[in-house]
């Protein structure tokens, strides 16, 4: 019996879970992914790209595609998706689990400053010229341009297109990990004095929290949006577990079976 799951993706979590699944007999892994990046990494599994139409849109997609179970892997700050696919599980009547990667705690030593939207970050910067490091995505750079006495360096996968409307920008294009050492040594040399980040949690984008703080460069840390209350779990070798044991307990049958 094969089983057939849909990962929601964009994350690397996502993309080593897609691998780790994907490597069992008994599990056929769809990866799904925005089409953000221009250039995404190879996810080494079946992908489809593309939104799916709203809540509706996924529904039809997991009962068309007879998926047995969904799994939520996308980032934190994906707010809308992760809503869309809590909705659409239930509409299908398909069950769900989510990764939740935990958020990074303040530990003595950080200076953050806690704001909830990107709107608010851009408030807190204040009124005295500043240099700021934006490590944000592309979408949400735009919004410092209700700032422009600040001196931004900005960080992207992507290149921003448009450029910001703003007398002092430089841009860097860079895909993560990003290891402390080296973080410490940019914020050094640009001479940054404040960073914009979202509390993403994991490893990867760490560094320039860590090396903020052994600086002493204030942090201004965007809050993690609500995100739907379902099975979830932190790690992905428990969530890998968790998927295990559903298939062991799978007493509902394939979706084929369902009759759905
Ligand atoms: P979002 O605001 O929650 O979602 C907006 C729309 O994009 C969704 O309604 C859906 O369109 C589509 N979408 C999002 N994730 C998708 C996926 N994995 N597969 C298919 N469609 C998807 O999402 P976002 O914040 O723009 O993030 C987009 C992607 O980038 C996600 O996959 C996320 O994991 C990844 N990412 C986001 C961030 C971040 O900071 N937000 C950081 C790193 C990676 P339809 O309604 O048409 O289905």
């Amino acid at each position: 019996m094969t089983h057939r799951i849909l990962i929601l993706g964009g994350t690397t979590e996502a993309r080593q879970l897609a691998g780790k699944l994907a490597a069992r007999a008994d599990i056929s892994v769809m990866l799904s992914l925005a089409g953000r990046t221009e250039n995404p990494a190879a996810q080494g599994v079946p992908v489809r790209v593309g939104g799916f139409g709203g809540a509706g849109g996924l529904a039809a997609y997991l009962r068309q595609n007879k998926i047995d179970l969904l799994i939520d892997a996308t980032h934190p700050y994906a707010a809308q998706i992760s809503a869309n696919a809590a909705d659409a599980a239930h509409e299908a009547g398909v069950p769900i689990m989510a990764f939740r990667r935990p958020g990074w705690q303040r530990v003595e030593g950080d200076r953050w400053i806690l704001v909830d939207t990107v709107a608010g970050a851009v408030k807190a910067l204040g009124s005295v010229p500043r240099r700021v490091f934006l490590a944000l995505g592309r979408q949400e750079v735009a919004a410092f341009e209700a700032a422009p006495r600040h001196h931004y360096l900005i960080r992207s996968v992507d290149p921003v297109e448009p450029r910001l409307a703003v007398p002092d920008a430089a841009y860097l294009l860079a895909r993560g990990p990003f290891h402390e050492v080296d973080e410490r040594a940019l914020l050094e040399s640009r001479g940054i004095e404040v960073v914009v980040s979202k509390n993403s949690g994991g490893e990867a984008t760490y560094g320039k929290i860590a090396a903020a703080r052994a600086l002493g460069v204030e942090v201004v840390m965007i809050r993690r949006p609500a995100l739907p209350d379902v099975t979830s779990a932190g790690t992905i070798e428990s969530l890998a577990a968790m998927v295990d044991h559903f298939l062991v307990g799978h007493v509902l049958g394939p979706a084929a079976e369902r009759g759905v």
